[in-house]
């Protein structure tokens, strides 16, 4: 599953970003349910179905975020108001009416009456100051066309687009969900594929094909897993890359070692997040892999950069630098 450059893309982006959720945005009026961080890869954001895939396999954990009521005949329009209608005559041009009383005096009347009055009671001509000065003892609606009076409208669903109206039970019910990064996966992801994304970007104008997770084939017939790959017809680059608390032990470098001497690549690079003792640099010189340390990933593409630059003559200007947070 991440072998997908868009798997990896969107894995990066949620991990570089500090993205905890991916958040929908519902937008009624263009009828789009759109996932943002997808237009940011490059990818269309109304088609959650590479979200879907990642959570198949687990690597987003998906939870319900919204649940549209839709047009049955167009349910691709989210468009959709409440309609009251006059339960008698079907008009919609129903109002509600309440009952207002006012406490000091007792006196009842409708809300519009008091409010005519300027807040005054029309009774006892105190100032109705706020809400706790009176109460609601009723409530009912009132149809403009035909008179009418009643407690409960008549409650339709409109679909605006299309001017016509259908009951709450026909309605078409629509799940949007939005989508949590599961923590192992992120992890996983963090130290076997972080750096997939800002390589390619990298060193495919170079011509170089880049893979993370990756078996090489050695002169001796072995296949040797390797962090990432990236080579050319003629440039083999071997990158491996470990993360730890402290120091990473040196043992991981004299395992790659073996790997390097089989593989035989122009260039081998031995990632370390944050960094590793004096023993193991000395080891690397001697084994010809550069060692790259650094905190955070921007330090450690920094300095991949430079090494590309002086190590192999690639002409990488600033422009083209990556900028990984
Ligand atoms: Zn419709
Ligand atoms: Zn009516
Ligand atoms: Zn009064």
């Amino acid at each position: 599953m991440y072998i997908k450059p868009e798997v990896q893309n969107v894995m990066h982006r949620l991990i570089t970003a500090k993205v905890d959720e991916i958040i929908p945005i519902i937008d009624l009026n263009a009828s789009e349910i759109r996932y943002p961080i997808l237009d940011v890869i490059g990818l269309n954001s109304m088609d959650a179905q590479i979200l879907e895939s990642m959570t198949q396999v687990g690597i987003l954990e998906k939870s319900l975020y919204d649940k549209l009521l839709v047009c049955p005949t167009h349910p691709d329009t989210l468009a959709v108001t409440l309609r009251l209608y006059c339960p008698k005559c079907k008009s919609f041009d129903v109002f509600r009416m309440n009952l207002v009383e006012h406490k000091l005096c007792g006196f009842i009347a409708t809300k519009e009456v008091f409010e005519n009055n300027k807040l005054v009671c029309p009774s006892c001509n105190a100032l109705i100051k706020d809400q706790k000065d009176v109460s609601f003892p009723g409530m009912w609606y009132e149809c403009k066309a035909c008179k009418g009076k009643f407690d409960a409208p008549t409650i339709m669903l409109r679909c605006r687009n299309h001017s016509h109206d259908f009951t709450m039970s026909d309605a078409k019910k629509i799940d949007v969900h939005s989508y949590k990064l599961n923590k192992e996966a992120e992890k996983e992801f963090y130290d076997n594929y972080i750096l997939v994304t800002p390589l390619r970007k990298l060193l495919e104008p170079f011509g170089f094909k880049v893979e993370a997770a990756v078996s090489v084939n050695g002169k001796s017939g072995v296949n040797h897993k390797v962090t990432l790959y990236a080579h050319t017809s003629d440039t083999k680059i071997v990158i491996d890359a470990k993360t730890a608390e402290a120091e990473v032990p040196d043992q991981f470098l004299i395992a790659m070692f073996a790997k390097v001497i089989d593989i035989s690549p122009k260039l081998a690079f031995f990632v370390a997040m944050p960094n590793v003792s004096e023993n193991t640099k000395t080891l690397a010189k001697n084994y010809g892999i550069v060692v790259i340390e650094g905190k955070t990933l921007q330090e450690i593409m920094n300095s991949i950069v430079e090494n590309l630059k002086s190590k192999l003559n690639l002409q990488i200007n600033d422009q083209c630098k990556i900028t990984v947070e």
